[in-house]
Formats: structure tokens, sequence, C-alpha cells
């Protein structure tokens, strides 16, 4: 299992990037029209640049939008770098060997033959995470299989598929009942009549099996999600295979258009878009995206809504805010802390963290958003909004200032309240945590300003280290092709087990902070 401090780490590893300007790798989006990216098996791939000290290098090169892990995508090729006829045609070949082995209509089929059997007949393979039909029971009779699967049981796919694990591409981490049936009860007293699922597959079978059961609350749903195991469970009009940073339809124009008709049904009236993306994944890519959904949603509107936005709900963690508002400025930030299943830090209880750093970004009003009492949250009449029980107001800011659901400290020499652990520091004109470095980035590591290492060895660098590693590896092919492989896995086991080190330091120090 994929420790969910290393998602944490992620996080906080953009969020030191962002905030120091930009290091490591940053997307570049060409504006040239007729530009297109050459394709990996997860579509086009993305334009990179390896920026070190605010500047850029020169040599651009491609890398999969979707994986973070060179192991489940292997895809680089420098911007200049001339592939010849053949390395073209096996790239393409091995596009279309990695795509799945059934067509979208191929599993719809399947789908309906399989909720025809009866309940003794309908079983689930474990192992290869695949409904099975009788003519396929031989080939897995090795294998972990479930019986009796239930038409309930297969309502709730994501209670029936393992979450992927896969610690850098699509780690899946699904929302507690209590989180997800809050933003169930939230778009149904919103009044939303379709959501637009962008990778949160519980939320849309939640919202499924609520609209089929009562017929008061019948909220439609579409997800798009990465993970093709899903598709066995929904027909057409419910689930596209999807990439999400790079708005990628895996199943071409067909899909394209089963979104497009469900962005623009009733004139664009009643819908809203709620995602949940990885949190390693940069920011730009996802709002490059969601713009393209936005801009496929105003496209059904008639001439007078043109002021109109899409109600989106992005679920993200808080330190994003300022990343997120770059992007979206009309985007504010909920103050409900949403909780997940498989996630030990992120979900209250006895040995979770209690307090989850996860939040809904949102251009709803945050007036009309009531965050529910029996969890603690209450109205601050001042702001008139739903804040965290120890989220108080500041009568010197003027609003409920906490950004974490703990009571922040107003600093009168930095004009603005601060986080409870920070003390103000005379030498760095500002609040930081006691035992900060005072000499700042400059003679330390760049990203993170630690001083015992430089920049290429930063353990904090996590969301580009796949693309920087790229470089790295290409370059280091290059000049090192002798190297003996013994002494290279010894010392990179060593640095790895203090990486790993440093970095559970960090992030105790991210919890205790
Ligand atoms: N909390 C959500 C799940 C969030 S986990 C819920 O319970 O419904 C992130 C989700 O995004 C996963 O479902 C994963 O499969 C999906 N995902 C990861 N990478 C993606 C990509 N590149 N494009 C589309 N979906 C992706
Ligand atoms: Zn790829
Ligand atoms: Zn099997
Ligand atoms: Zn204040
Ligand atoms: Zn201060």
């Amino acid at each position: 299992m994929a420790s969910p401090r290393d998602r944490l780490e992620a996080v906080e590893a953009e969020e030191s990037a962002s905030r120091r300007g930009s290091s490591g790798v940053e997307v570049v989006f060409p504006s040239d029209p007729a530009f297109s990216a050459p394709l990996c098996p997860h579509g086009p791939t993305l334009l990179f640049v390896k920026v070190s000290q605010g500047k850029e290098e020169t040599r651009r090169f491609y890398a999969c939008s979707a994986c973070r892990d060179r192991k489940d995508c292997n895809f680089f090729q420098w911007e200049d770098e001339k592939l010849s006829e053949a390395r073209l045609a096996a790239r393409e070949a091995h596009n279309r060997r990695c795509q799945p082995p059934l067509s979208r209509r191929q599993c719809v089929e399947r789908y309906l033959k399989f909720i025809e059997l009866p309940l003794t007949q309908r079983k689930f393979c474990q192992r290869c995470q695949q409904l099975l039909l009788p003519d396929e029971w031989g080939r897995h009779c090795e294998h972990q299989v479930m019986g009796d699967v239930s038409i309930t049981q297969l309502r709730r796919p994501s209670q029936l598929l393992y979450p992927l694990e896969n610690k850098k591409a699509n780690a899946q981490y699904l929302f507690a009942d209590r989180s997800c049936q809050f933003l169930v009860d939230l778009l149904s007293t919103l009044g939303f009549r379709r959501v637009l699922c962008v990778g949160t597959p519980r939320l849309h079978e939640l919202i499924m099996s609520t609209a089929s059961g009562d017929k008061k609350s019948n909220i439609k749903s579409l997800l798009l999600d990465i993970d093709f195991r899903y598709s066995q469970f929904y027909m057409e009009d419910s689930f596209c295979h999807y990439n999400m940073f790079n708005h990628h339809f895996f199943d071409g124009k067909a899909a394209l258009e089963v979104c497009r008709a469900f962005l623009q049904e009733d004139e664009g009236e009643g819908v809203i878009m709620v995602t949940d993306p990885p949190f390693g994944g940069l920011v730009e890519p996802l709002a490059v995206t969601f713009k393209k959904l936005i801009a496929m949603w105003k496209e059904g509107q008639s001439q007078d809504d043109s002021h109109k936005e899409l109600p989106i709900f992005w679920i993200f963690p808080y330190f994003f805010e300022s990343r997120i508002c770059q992007f979206f400025p009309s985007f504010c930030m909920l103050d409900y802390q949403v909780d997940y299943d498989n996630h030990a830090l992120y979900k209250h209880g006895k040995t979770g963290r209690k307090q989850s750093p996860v939040r809904i970004f949102t251009n709803v009003p945050r007036d009309k958003i009531i965050l529910p009492t029996e969890e603690g949250y209450r109205l601050c009449p001042l702001c008139q909004r739903y804040v965290s029980l120890d989220n108080q107001h500041c009568e010197h800011c003027n609003s409920c200032t906490s950004k974490d659901g703990r009571k922040w400290r107003h600093c009168f020499l930095c004009k603005k309240c601060v986080k409870p652990s920070w003390i103000h520091c005379g030498i760095c004109n500002h609040c930081a945590l006691p035992g900060h470095s005072c000499e700042g980035p400059k003679d330390g590591c760049f990203i993170c300003g630690e001083l015992d290492h430089k920049r290429s060895t930063c353990p904090n660098i996590a969301p580009s280290k796949r693309a920087n590693k790229a470089v790295r590896k290409q370059k280091q092919r290059k000049s090192n092709k002798m190297k003996m492989e013994t002494t290279k896995g010894q010392s990179m086991n060593h640095t790895s087990v203090t990486r790993k080190k440093k970095r559970r330091e960090r992030a105790h120090q991210y919890l205790c902070s």
C-alpha cells in the first residue's frame, strides 16, 4: 500500500515548489493551434521544461501526462528529437497494444449478459478484477473468485474492486461514507440534476444508487476516469475512459459526444462538475483540462447566459489554495474537511489523523453552502459562512482565518493570522516554525530551503521527480554506461533509505507544525 505520507509529501513539495516560484519541472502549453504532441498509450504527451534557479533550461521534452513513474509509462522524447519511421511505427504498435482488450461497446454487452445471469452464476475474479461470464470460468479456476455477486454489489464497484495503489500514477483514495453522503446531500440541496464526476467513482456510484432507489432525488451522473476497470459496470452514457491531464477520451469521438451531450443537456442548466484528482498531479494541466470542459459546457448556452460559470467542486488539499485561485479566481475554499476510507492520515477515528487537509474549492457562492453542525461546523454570523469549530473570527483581519482547522493567531508584525505553532522571526521578518533556518534558501536546497542537501537530492521533489529523473537518466545513459550494476544498486539503496528517513521527518514536521 502506498504510504499515505507519500501523498502528503508530494503535496507539500508542490506547495513549497509553487511558493518558491518555479523550480523543478514545468509544463509548457504551446500557443500554436497547429501544435500536436506525440502520443503515448495515455493520449497526447505533455511538453515539459526543467527549471532551475528560476531559469528554464533550453532543451524541452515530452513525457506521459498521466503517469508519474517511468515504470508505468516510459515515454520520453526530446522536443527536437527526430524519430525514424521504424521507431514511429514501433511506438504506434506499442500504443495500440496498451489499449484495453475490449471496446467500450463490448464491455457494455458483457455487462448486459452478466446481469441476466442468475445470482449463483455471477462471479468476479479478484485477481483479474473482472466480472466473469460462464465460458470464462475455466481460465480463472486457479484464481481467487468471488461468487454470488449481487445487484447491490454491482452498484458499488468501488467496494468490489481494490483501490489502485500505484504510488505515483493513479493511487485511489476513496471517500469515507460520511463525506460521500455529505456531498450527495449537498448537491441535491443545491438543486443540481446532473453531476459530471471526474475521477470520483465512489461519488458517482452513490449518486447512481440513490437515483434508482429514491425517485425524488433523481440526479444523473457521468463518470470520467482513467481506471478502465469501471467500464465493466456502466453503460456508455455513464462512464467514459478518460485522462484528465490531457482531456483525452480513450474511446474517441463517441465518448467525447457522450460528455458533450451530458454537459449541454437543458442548455447546460442544473449541471455541476465534481473532481478529486490525484494530489501529486500538476495543477496547471488540470486547470487547462477543466477549462476545456467549461468551454464544452458554454457552447451549449444561449447568448444571454454568457456571463454564467459552470459550477465546479474541485477537491484538493488546502495548501493549493493560491495555486487553484490563480487559474480560477472566482473559486473559494470551504472549511469542510473531506475524509477518506483508505487513507490512514486523512480519516477521522482512533488511528487516523483527525484533521484532513483536503477541502472543496468551488465557485458556488459560499453563503449557499451549509456544513453539517453535527460534525462541528458552525455559521460565522460576521463572515456569513460555515466554518470549522476552531476557526475563530479575527477582528483585525475581519474574517475567519484558519486554513487547517486549528485556531490561528494574529501577528501584528505580519499584519495577518498565522499557524498557532509559528513565531515571529526578527531575522526573516515574518512568522515561521521555531527552529527554521533564517538564512533562507540561498545557500541550501533551492526547493525546500534546507541546508544539508542541494536540489538534486531534495527529498521533497516528488511531483516532478519522474520527469526530472527522466532527464537525469538520459544524461546518465550517455555519460555513465560503464557503471557496475551492483555498486549502482547499493548506492541507490543507501540514498533511498536516507531520503525515506528525511521524508518521514518532514512529514512529521508537517503534521506537528
Ligand atoms: N475520492 C474519490 C476518488 C479519488 S482518487 C472517490 O472516492 O470517488 C483519484 C481518482 O482519479 C481515481 O478514481 C483514479 O482512477 C482517477 N485518476 C487518476 N489519474 C487519472 C487521470 N489521469 N485521468 C482520469 N482519472 C484519473
Ligand atoms: Zn503514458
Ligand atoms: Zn482471474
Ligand atoms: Zn488576524
Ligand atoms: Zn509574524
